[in-house]
């Protein structure tokens, strides 16, 4: 019995001085300096990939009327098939989270190499390219493959599925800011999961990504832009289309006490 109480006193000791072995009365929570807005409920999709409640959903494998020129694209069976022009949203936007489902032709022509291989593109604000390439069996220049920030940044991993094989785009991008004489204080940001798999991390766009030209800003710069989708001459396929607005958290600061 003498044993137990023994234990039963530690226990009251260790209690008293907290984990660290400062006395309990003296420690103060930490309180943020910030009076927060609750969050919103969302609800999620039903499955991963699922558009949640707050999205708005760009394509839903029937039309394409939230697009520009949809209806150069044919649709069928659920998927949209790459024709003739590119492809803008009607809507504008800014900072986004960007859910895109890709297939690139499952017909391979071996004389098709590198670039001529399932090329399409997810640009966002209409200028800044997500590259959408067949590379399973196929090279290319490194900053022009699949999950490329094109011609400014190679994808961490190459985690193409096969072609033909549908392929999932989760993307975060955030919009740059320019002071009013046009530098730039703050660059625009992207984030790129291809296949669930990180591939771009919050990586700073140094500009509009070309083909023919340096990257640079447009100034003045828009606060908004469509979605583009590339059409360069391969049939590559989409499905399941749906963009998140993203906007800051409110925090308001807690005034402190006198
Ligand atoms: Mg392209």
């Amino acid at each position: 019995m003498f044993g137990r109480r023994r234990v039963l006193a530690g226990f009251g000791v260790a209690a008293a001085l907290g984990l660290n072995g400062f006395a309990l009365t003296q420690q103060k929570e930490y309180k943020p300096p910030f009076r927060w807005a609750e969050p919103p409920v969302v609800a999620p999709g039903e499955k991963p990939g699922d558009p949640p409640a707050d999205a708005i959903v760009l394509f839903d494998g029937k039309s394409l009327d939230a697009w520009e020129n949809g209806n150069r694209w044919e649709v069928k069976d659920g998927y949209a098939v790459v024709k003739g022009s590119d492809i803008r949203t009607k809507q504008k936007f800014g900072d986004v989270q960007l859910h895109v489902e890709f297939a690139t032709p499952e017909k391979v022509d071996p004389k098709q190499k590198g670039q001529a291989r399932g090329n399409s593109g997810v640009f966002l604000m209409d200028r800044f390219e997500v590259q959408v390439l067949d590379n399973y069996d196929n090279g290319t220049y490194f900053d022009g493959q699949c999950g490329a920030l094109y011609k400014q940044s190679p994808p961490m991993v190459n985690v193409c599925r096969k072609p033909g094989e549908w392929q999932t785009y989760d993307i975060t991008f955030t919009t740059p800011k320019l002071g009013d004489d046009g530098t730039v204080v703050k660059p625009a940001a992207v984030t790129v999961f291809h296949n669930g798999v990180c591939v771009q991390n919050h990586y700073e766009l140094t500009g509009k990504t070309d083909f023919w030209s340096a990257p640079s800003y447009d100034k003045p710069f828009p606060a908004a832009a469509p979605i583009r989708l590339q059409n360069h001459g391969n049939p590559v396929r989409y499905r399941n289309i749906w963009v998140r607005e993203l906007r800051p958290i409110v925090g308001v600061p807690v005034e402190k006490k006198a």
